[in-house]
């Protein structure tokens, strides 16, 4: 995907950019008095309200219809915010276009779906407006990349992909996993694009919408999409994670807006030394784990020649006990201690692995 325009470039602002506005548009006057109030906050520059809401399960409120286009426009004609709404198919392209829909976004249902996607990308050929594209529900990363090549195929040229968490079975404190490690490597992949976050369906609660959001700027995130509400208790959809304008604000100006890097000569002094202090120390790491990796592999010998197994549970055992100790005493996060001795007996068997089931040469 080469010549990706941003969507803070078309907005024309400084990052970080923030959509806002309810989950669905409910009522013409809800959809208004939520947009009034988040530009009253001078803190947001577009106005987000699901149309047609792709629900889960059957019997939860699909959203108003083309109406809620009408209102949308109402809205923006009150407030003067561009308005952004999730399409999936054809015909949702087509009546966001005529209603004068700024923005459009592929929610998180339609990414997984190749063929809606297709459908998406080809009914927007030869048009000029930007679109997101949210994760798919499951992540794969490949999945996400697919729906914004298709769309950048299709002539697109701004875009921004939205990180809304990842579908899991297991219930932890955020309704959707983060696994920041994908957007970072979306973000490494494609470092034009940029990628917005949306706290609000991470969090699936309004009280971690904050602490979300502050990590994604950290993470040097392009801007956040967070759901509101006039009255976010009552709301049609999403009603936990939605807060009211005045949180909003609250949220927004409690925020820390750090640079990607500046030009101050003491800081990239300072930074550059403390990097090549880094680079040794990697280096170093790098050779001890060799030379652990080379022990690893005289061991597995050993053990073939005497006809024992790889696995030894009272030593593996010994090991993360002794090392956790050791690493908890140096101020070491100890899930931090355990992933890497995993990673590292994982290496060390497979290592011993390929030894044990080498075929001797015969002379
Ligand atoms: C939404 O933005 O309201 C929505 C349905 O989100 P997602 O596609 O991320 O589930
Ligand atoms: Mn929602």
């Amino acid at each position: 995907m080469k010549g990706i325009n941003t969507i803070s470039g078309w907005l024309k602002i400084d990052k970080p950019i923030i959509i806002s506005g309810p989950c669905s548009a409910e009522t013409e006057e809800q959809t208004i008095a939520t947009a009034k109030q988040i530009a009253a906050t001078g803190k947001v520059h577009a106005l987000r309200a699901g149309i047609w809401k792709p629900r889960t399960r059957p019997g939860q409120y699909e959203g108003a219809g083309d109406i809620g286009l009408q209102w949308l426009a109402a809205a923006k004609k009150e407030t003067g915010l561009p308005i952004t709404t999730e399409v999936a198919n054809a015909a949702h392209v087509e009546a966001s276009l005529k209603a004068g829909v700024d923005i459009l976004w592929v929610g998180a249902r339609t990414t997984v779906n190749p063929f809606s996607v297709q459908e998406v990308a080809d009914s927007l050929k030869g048009v000029d407006i930007p679109v997101m594209v949210k994760n798919p529900v499951n992540p794969d990363l490949e999945l996400w990349i697919g729906a914004l090549e298709r769309l950048h195929k299709a002539g697109i040229k701004t875009m921004a992909a939205i990180h809304r968490g990842f579908s899991s079975f297991e219930k932890g404190p955020f309704r959707n996993l983060p696994m920041w490690d994908l957007a970072i490597e979306l973000k490494t992949r494609f470092p034009e694009l940029e990628i917005i976050c949306d706290p609000s369906h991470i969090s699936g609660n309004r009280d971690l919408i904050a602490f979300v959001s502050q990590k994604a700027l950290d993470l040097d995130m392009a801007g956040l999409m967070i759901e509101s509400h006039i009255n976010p208790d009552a709301a049609w959809s999403d009603a936990k994670q939605q807060v009211t304008p005045a949180v909003l604000g609250k949220i927004l100006s409690d925020l820390v807006v750090r640079q990607a890097s500046t030009d101050n000569k003491t800081f990239k002094d300072t930074l550059s030394i403390l990097r090549e202090q880094i680079d040794t120390l990697d280096d170093e790491i790098m050779q001890k784990m060799s030379a652990r990796m080379k022990i690893s592999e005289k061991i597995g010998q050993y053990k073939k020649d005497n006809n024992v197994t790889i696995l030894q549970v009272n030593r593996w055992e010994e090991i993360v006990k002794t090392r956790v100790a050791l690493c908890k005493a140096m101020g070491m996060d100890e899930g931090f201690t355990r992933d890497l001795l995993r990673l590292i007996h994982h290496e060390s068997i497979q290592v011993q692995t390929k030894v044990m089931n080498q075929v001797e040469e015969r002379v």
